[in-house]
């Protein structure tokens, strides 16, 4: 079976764009990978952060990946900072990435506009970290977002560069494109920092609250008016959670303007909340039971650091540092 890979930076409580758009998918592909979902933690430090806010979002993050059905049993679920070789394999990849190569990342220089006043070191390093996390599992397959393609033809190079010096140690890792999700807005992609998002642990009311707000086809000014589902984000939400009868009764009734905005976000309404209702009921229960959290994380972190531990033997003996005179 072939590894995968996939992480999430806890940056604070996952929303259904996170979801519908990766972590649906991660859950499925759990039957087809040999899989490593982690929080990858080492990331959330290249912007200014609060140590006890670190580590309430990295808990929330652990309670929403097993809330949204990853599986210990099944996957390993570690935290990065608490498996040791991620940073010293990025030590040795650091020694093999031009500068250049990671001056160009698209993400690099976006940050760099988005804080200019904190453009550290490690902001740059980025992708040689995110590079290290892939393959230090050997990890083949990794889901990503689409704004993250550029980091995974950047991890390519790396392992180009490293199996051309030392010889062939890691496989090339391919990206799986996860789905866009837009935000209530309409605009922009769902996010935390632009608050148009659904957080998964919102209740009905909540959700409500939110979805009656949420921007539609600009052209039904009227109840009367007629509208175009494609271009209205409440149906694109609709492709996502409702089946086909109710969305050939949206496309019907928008078109020819016998059915209300209203109605057609109570439906949308409700079947986020039979998606969300038994995460929602999860969360809160892992929330509680702050134990059986660490217990699961502490056995992934475990098994994370066996795989990783044999990858660095190996990694030691291609790169010359496991010195014959200490054997
Ligand atoms: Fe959008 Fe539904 Fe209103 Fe059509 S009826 S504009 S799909 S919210």
């Amino acid at each position: 079976m072939k590894r995968l890979f996939s992480g999430v930076k806890p940056t604070g409580d996952l929303h259904l764009g996170n979801y519908l758009g990766a972590i649906r998918q991660w859950v499925d592909l759990q039957n087809k990978y040999e899989a490593v979902f982690g929080i990858v933690d080492y990331h959330a430090m290249t912007s200014f952060y609060q140590p006890a806010v670190l580590q309430e979002n990295v808990f929330k993050c652990a309670c929403s990946y097993l809330a949204c059905g990853l599986d210990p049993e099944r996957s390993v679920l570690m935290i990065q900072s608490q498996v040791k070789y991620h940073t010293e394999l990025t030590w040795i990849l650091n020694c093999l990435t031009p500068v250049s190569w990671l001056e160009r990342v698209p993400t690099y220089k976006d940050k760099t506009l988005q804080q200019a006043d904190n453009i550290n070191l490690g902001l740059l390093d980025y992708p040689a970290l995110m590079t290290a996390d892939i393959i230090i599992y050997k990890a083949e397959i990794v889901p990503v977002g689409d704004d993250q393609l550029p980091h995974i033809e950047l991890a390519r190079e790396i392992v180009r560069r490293f199996n051309g010096t030392f010889g062939d140690t890691f496989p090339e890792p391919q990206g799986i494109v996860g789905k866009r999700v837009k935000g209530l807005d309409g605009a922009d992609k769902m996010g935390k920092s632009l608050d148009n998002c659904i957080y998964l642990y919102e209740t009905k009311d909540q959700i409500w609250a939110k979805v009656s707000k949420a921007v539609t086809d600009p052209a039904r000014i009227k109840r009367t008016d007629p509208g175009d589902p494609e271009k209205c984000n409440i149906f694109t939400l609709h492709k996502f959670l409702s089946d086909e009868d109710l969305r050939e009764k949206v496309v019907d009734g928008c078109t020819n303007a016998s059915i209300g905005c209203i109605e057609c976000k109570r439906w949308l309404t409700d079947n986020i909340e039979m998606t969300i209702a038994p995460i929602r009921e999860k969360y809160n229960y892992y929330l509680q039971n702050r134990d059986k959290v660490a217990e699961i994380y502490r056995f992934g972190n475990e098994k994370a650091g066996i795989i990783t531990e044999q990858t660095m033997s190996e990694v030691y003996s291609r790169t010359g540092l496991d010195y014959d005179f200490l054997k």
